[in-house]
Protein backbone atom coordinates (compact mmCIF):
# COMPACT_ATOMS: atom_id res chain seq x y z
CA UNK A 1 0.00 0.00 0.00
CA UNK A 2 1.24 3.21 -0.68
CA UNK A 3 2.13 5.72 2.39
CA UNK A 4 -0.02 8.82 1.95
CA UNK A 5 1.39 12.18 2.09
CA UNK A 6 1.09 14.17 5.43
CA UNK A 7 -1.30 16.44 6.15
CA UNK A 8 -0.85 19.71 4.50
CA UNK A 9 1.62 18.76 2.10
CA UNK A 10 2.72 21.04 -0.81
CA UNK A 11 4.68 20.71 -3.57
CA UNK A 12 8.47 21.03 -2.77
CA UNK A 13 10.35 24.68 -3.14
CA UNK A 14 13.56 23.55 -5.32
CA UNK A 15 15.14 23.60 -8.60
CA UNK A 16 14.14 20.49 -10.32
CA UNK A 17 17.32 18.39 -10.76
CA UNK A 18 18.46 18.14 -14.61
CA UNK A 19 21.88 16.05 -14.15
CA UNK A 20 23.98 19.29 -14.53
CA UNK A 21 24.45 20.16 -10.85
CA UNK A 22 25.90 18.67 -7.72
CA UNK A 23 23.81 16.34 -7.43
CA UNK A 24 24.81 15.50 -2.99
CA UNK A 25 23.75 19.33 -2.85
CA UNK A 26 20.51 18.46 -4.67
CA UNK A 27 19.78 15.81 -1.60
CA UNK A 28 20.52 17.98 0.82
CA UNK A 29 17.96 20.47 -0.37
CA UNK A 30 15.60 17.98 -1.17
CA UNK A 31 15.94 16.13 2.57
CA UNK A 32 15.88 19.53 4.05
CA UNK A 33 12.93 20.22 2.12
CA UNK A 34 10.50 17.18 2.66
CA UNK A 35 11.90 16.99 6.52
CA UNK A 36 9.68 19.94 7.32
CA UNK A 37 7.05 17.57 6.55
CA UNK A 38 8.25 14.42 7.48
CA UNK A 39 11.13 12.18 8.30
CA UNK A 40 9.27 9.09 7.07
CA UNK A 41 11.69 7.32 4.71
CA UNK A 42 8.61 5.80 2.66
CA UNK A 43 7.94 9.36 1.68
CA UNK A 44 11.31 10.47 0.89
CA UNK A 45 11.36 7.72 -1.36
CA UNK A 46 7.79 8.24 -2.56
CA UNK A 47 8.04 11.83 -3.32
CA UNK A 48 12.07 12.09 -4.70
CA UNK A 49 10.31 12.11 -8.87
CA UNK A 50 9.16 15.15 -8.28
CA UNK A 51 12.32 16.83 -7.37
CA UNK A 52 13.59 15.77 -10.97
CA UNK A 53 13.53 16.88 -14.56
CA UNK A 54 14.86 16.54 -17.66
CA UNK A 55 17.68 13.47 -18.34
CA UNK A 56 17.08 12.82 -14.49
CA UNK A 57 13.58 12.19 -14.34
CA UNK A 58 13.84 9.97 -17.63
CA UNK A 59 16.68 7.81 -15.62
CA UNK A 60 14.57 7.56 -12.66
CA UNK A 61 11.64 6.17 -14.46
CA UNK A 62 13.64 3.55 -16.24
CA UNK A 63 14.98 2.28 -12.66
CA UNK A 64 13.53 -1.25 -12.47
CA UNK A 65 10.47 -1.42 -10.84
CA UNK A 66 11.16 -3.29 -6.99
CA UNK A 67 14.61 -2.40 -7.48
CA UNK A 68 14.87 0.45 -4.83
CA UNK A 69 13.58 -0.54 -1.50
CA UNK A 70 14.36 2.54 0.23
CA UNK A 71 15.51 5.93 0.44
CA UNK A 72 19.23 5.09 1.17
CA UNK A 73 19.43 3.49 -2.19
CA UNK A 74 17.87 5.53 -3.79
CA UNK A 75 19.98 8.25 -3.15
CA UNK A 76 23.33 5.74 -3.50
CA UNK A 77 22.54 5.32 -6.99
CA UNK A 78 21.60 8.73 -7.72
CA UNK A 79 24.60 10.02 -6.56
CA UNK A 80 26.57 7.14 -8.33
CA UNK A 81 24.44 8.05 -12.03
CA UNK A 82 25.17 12.00 -11.78
CA UNK A 83 28.88 11.65 -9.97
CA UNK A 84 30.11 13.54 -12.70
CA UNK A 85 28.46 16.43 -12.19
CA UNK A 86 30.41 17.18 -8.66
CA UNK A 87 31.95 20.35 -8.89
CA UNK A 88 35.59 18.68 -8.83
CA UNK A 89 34.51 17.90 -12.06
CA UNK A 90 33.44 21.66 -13.09
CA UNK A 91 36.88 22.75 -11.90
CA UNK A 92 38.97 20.28 -13.89
CA UNK A 93 36.67 21.73 -16.74
CA UNK A 94 37.96 25.10 -15.56
CA UNK A 95 41.29 24.64 -15.51
CA UNK A 96 41.13 22.77 -19.25
CA UNK A 97 39.61 25.72 -20.40
CA UNK A 98 41.87 28.41 -18.67
CA UNK A 99 43.59 31.12 -20.93
CA UNK A 100 46.17 33.69 -20.71
CA UNK A 101 45.11 36.46 -22.18
CA UNK A 102 47.35 38.71 -24.31
CA UNK A 103 47.86 41.35 -21.75
CA UNK A 104 49.24 38.88 -19.30
CA UNK A 105 53.08 37.94 -18.27
CA UNK A 106 53.54 34.51 -18.70
CA UNK A 107 54.46 34.13 -15.12
CA UNK A 108 51.55 35.27 -13.61
CA UNK A 109 49.63 32.98 -15.97
CA UNK A 110 51.74 29.78 -14.88
CA UNK A 111 51.07 30.86 -11.12
CA UNK A 112 47.00 31.27 -11.38
CA UNK A 113 47.28 27.70 -13.46
CA UNK A 114 49.39 26.41 -10.77
CA UNK A 115 46.99 27.44 -7.99
CA UNK A 116 44.10 25.64 -9.70
CA UNK A 117 45.66 22.76 -10.54
CA UNK A 118 46.35 22.45 -6.09
CA UNK A 119 42.84 23.17 -5.84
CA UNK A 120 41.84 19.91 -8.06
CA UNK A 121 44.69 17.96 -5.98
CA UNK A 122 43.12 18.65 -2.85
CA UNK A 123 39.51 17.89 -4.03
CA UNK A 124 40.70 14.56 -5.38
CA UNK A 125 42.20 14.06 -1.69
CA UNK A 126 39.09 15.03 -0.59
CA UNK A 127 37.08 12.62 -2.44
CA UNK A 128 39.28 10.11 -2.17
CA UNK A 129 39.47 10.16 1.09
CA UNK A 130 35.68 9.85 1.02
CA UNK A 131 35.59 6.69 -1.04
CA UNK A 132 38.62 5.22 -0.21
CA UNK A 133 38.36 4.26 -3.52
CA UNK A 134 42.10 3.04 -4.84
CA UNK A 135 45.43 3.15 -3.46
CA UNK A 136 47.14 6.29 -3.85
CA UNK A 137 50.21 5.29 -6.01
CA UNK A 138 51.46 6.97 -8.82
CA UNK A 139 48.66 9.33 -8.66
CA UNK A 140 50.61 12.76 -8.07
CA UNK A 141 52.79 11.53 -11.56
CA UNK A 142 49.73 10.88 -13.74
CA UNK A 143 48.39 14.47 -12.25
CA UNK A 144 51.77 15.90 -13.15
CA UNK A 145 51.04 14.79 -16.59
CA UNK A 146 48.47 15.70 -17.49
CA UNK A 147 48.76 19.56 -15.93
CA UNK A 148 51.70 20.06 -18.85
CA UNK A 149 49.65 18.83 -21.38
CA UNK A 150 46.91 21.08 -20.58
CA UNK A 151 48.96 23.64 -19.64
CA UNK A 152 50.62 23.26 -23.57
CA UNK A 153 47.40 23.21 -24.72
CA UNK A 154 45.71 26.50 -22.56
CA UNK A 155 49.19 28.39 -23.54
CA UNK A 156 48.62 27.69 -27.13
CA UNK A 157 45.16 29.21 -27.19
CA UNK A 158 45.87 32.10 -25.77
CA UNK A 159 43.51 34.50 -28.08
CA UNK A 160 40.07 36.10 -27.08
CA UNK A 161 38.56 35.45 -23.71
CA UNK A 162 40.72 32.94 -21.16
CA UNK A 163 37.70 30.90 -20.55
CA UNK A 164 35.72 28.58 -23.16
CA UNK A 165 33.11 28.59 -20.45
CA UNK A 166 31.87 31.42 -17.68
CA UNK A 167 29.74 30.87 -14.78
CA UNK A 168 26.15 32.51 -15.45
CA UNK A 169 25.48 35.23 -13.11
CA UNK A 170 22.07 36.66 -12.05
CA UNK A 171 23.38 40.39 -12.09
CA UNK A 172 24.54 42.92 -14.31
CA UNK A 173 28.14 42.83 -14.81
CA UNK A 174 28.10 46.22 -14.22
CA UNK A 175 26.66 45.70 -10.91
CA UNK A 176 29.10 42.89 -9.79
CA UNK A 177 32.11 45.52 -10.86
CA UNK A 178 30.71 47.83 -7.93
CA UNK A 179 30.09 45.23 -5.45
CA UNK A 180 33.56 43.77 -5.90
CA UNK A 181 35.39 47.29 -6.19
CA UNK A 182 33.31 48.14 -3.09
CA UNK A 183 35.17 45.02 -1.31
CA UNK A 184 38.21 45.52 -2.89
CA UNK A 185 37.82 42.09 -4.83
CA UNK A 186 38.92 43.99 -7.67
CA UNK A 187 41.11 46.95 -8.79
CA UNK A 188 39.77 48.96 -11.44
CA UNK A 189 43.13 49.88 -13.90
CA UNK A 190 43.99 53.27 -14.30
CA UNK A 191 41.65 55.32 -16.24
CA UNK A 192 41.66 53.76 -20.01
CA UNK A 193 42.99 56.08 -23.35
CA UNK A 194 39.63 55.72 -25.69
CA UNK A 195 40.97 54.92 -29.62
CA UNK A 196 40.16 57.83 -32.06
CA UNK A 197 37.17 55.97 -33.78
CA UNK A 198 36.16 54.52 -30.36
CA UNK A 199 32.08 54.18 -30.54
CA UNK A 200 31.51 57.11 -28.20
CA UNK A 201 27.98 56.08 -27.03
CA UNK A 202 29.68 52.75 -25.54
CA UNK A 203 31.45 53.91 -22.09
CA UNK A 204 32.93 50.72 -20.04
CA UNK A 205 32.88 51.53 -16.38
CA UNK A 206 35.82 48.97 -15.40
CA UNK A 207 38.46 50.50 -18.10
CA UNK A 208 36.51 53.93 -17.79
CA UNK A 209 36.90 54.70 -21.61
CA UNK A 210 34.59 54.86 -24.37
CA UNK A 211 34.25 52.13 -27.14
CA UNK A 212 32.84 48.87 -25.67
CA UNK A 213 29.82 48.76 -22.93
CA UNK A 214 30.77 47.31 -19.39
CA UNK A 215 28.05 44.19 -20.11
CA UNK A 216 30.75 43.56 -23.82
CA UNK A 217 34.30 44.43 -21.58
CA UNK A 218 36.10 40.84 -21.89
CA UNK A 219 38.79 41.56 -19.58
CA UNK A 220 35.54 42.19 -16.67
CA UNK A 221 34.38 39.13 -17.75
CA UNK A 222 37.92 37.51 -17.05
CA UNK A 223 38.22 39.34 -13.86
CA UNK A 224 34.61 38.23 -12.95
CA UNK A 225 35.09 34.37 -13.94
CA UNK A 226 38.12 34.45 -11.55
CA UNK A 227 37.16 36.07 -8.57
CA UNK A 228 33.71 33.46 -9.15
CA UNK A 229 36.46 30.31 -9.45
CA UNK A 230 38.48 31.63 -6.42
CA UNK A 231 35.23 31.11 -4.30
CA UNK A 232 34.04 35.10 -4.40
CA UNK A 233 30.62 36.49 -5.59
CA UNK A 234 28.65 33.06 -4.69
CA UNK A 235 25.31 35.32 -4.26
CA UNK A 236 25.93 36.53 -7.92
CA UNK A 237 26.14 32.56 -9.45
CA UNK A 238 23.15 31.49 -11.05
CA UNK A 239 21.93 28.58 -9.73
ZN1 LIG B 1 36.32 47.45 -20.62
Amino acid sequence: METPLPFGWKPLHLDRYDDTTDPDEHIDLYVTQVNLYTNDDAILLRVFWTSLTGAALAWYTQLPAGSIDNFDTLVRRFTAQYATSRPHHVTSAALASLRQSNDEPLRTFMERFASISVKIQNLNLEVRGKTQAKPYHGHKDKMKVTNDIQFKKAARANKGGRYDFYTPLSAPRVHILEEASNNNLLTLPPPGHSPNNADRSKHCRYHRNHGHTTEECRTLRDRIEELVQAGHLGQYVQR
